[in-house]
């Protein structure tokens, strides 16, 4: 079983071709896929659509974007009732990007701790996106070491990487890991490098797609470009790979 663990089947781009997406998924051997909120409409829409096709093996994740910080004043109320559902097994993404800053540093901060306590306060595992700021976010994130952290697209690179296990982190591979640009050569590094046990595969699709459709529209079934890349780096099997990410996601998120 391949896993997406990080997709926005609820994005503008990809909500109308939802099924028949889903469905190509589904014959590649992709029987789970995570769909993340980047604010409140979005996380309402994840959630939705994790009940609609829970039968295909979708979950979601409630949270507001870095991006979208600056919009918020606190966690929506709603989302407390929200993060009860069956569906519903994470928290995020949420996090710090300096790299767009498209909201100011300061409202990133708050709502990111805003969303680290509200994590704790419903006990799911939270999914971070981390861009250009690794040394605010680890700072933030030590006060909250009980939590279960997933470093979505993880780009700390060998510098954060030990800091990130010695927290419990998992780190979740997209796209990157198949281009043909410096940083992913970084990022291969990790991949060689890092624990089996700490691997999560995503798309993070409409965005980030893999070699060689890079440019064009991504999709839950492409993540096995991703799985194909990191087996092949760490000189194992596709289907040993396919397997110990399986068991890495069902013990993070506790799905069945
Ligand atoms: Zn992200
Ligand atoms: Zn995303």
């Amino acid at each position: 079983m391949l896993i997406d663990t990080h997709c926005h089947i609820n994005s503008e781009e990809l909500r109308l071709d939802a099924r028949a997406l889903i469905t190509r998924a589904r014959d590649e051997g992709v029987k789970k896929m995570l769909i993340v909120g980047c604010d409140y409409e979005d996380s309402c829409e994840a959630a939705a659509m994790s009940e609609d096709f829970s039968h295909l093996g979708l979950y979601a994740s409630i949270g507001i974007h870095p991006h979208e910080s600056k919009r918020y004043d606190e966690i929506p109320p709603e989302f407390r009732k929200i993060s009860g559902m069956k569906r519903v097994v994470a928290i995020g993404e949420t996090g710090l990007d300096y790299h767009y800053d498209h909201s100011p540093k300061d409202d990133q901060k708050r709502m990111f701790e805003l969303h680290l306590r509200f994590a704790e306060e419903v006990n799911l595992p939270v999914i971070l996106h981390i861009r250009d700021a690794m040394d605010d976010a680890m700072e933030i994130l030590t006060v909250h070491r009980g939590l279960k952290m997933l470093f979505h697209c993880y780009s700390g690179g060998l510098e954060y990487l030990n800091e990130v296990l010695g927290m419990g982190g998992m780190c979740s591979f997209g796209g990157a890991v198949t281009w043909d640009t410096k940083s992913s050569e970084t990022l291969r590094e990790v991949v060689r490098k890092i624990p089996l046990e700490n691997i999560l595969c995503e798309t993070d699709a409409p965005y980030m797609s893999p070699s060689p459709l890079r440019g064009r529209r991504n999709e839950p079934a492409n993540v096995k470009y991703v799985y194909s890349r990191i087996a092949e780096e760490r000189g194992m099997s596709f289907a040993e790979l396919s397997r110990a990410v399986e068991d890495n996601a069902k013990r993070f998120f506790g799905w069945e």
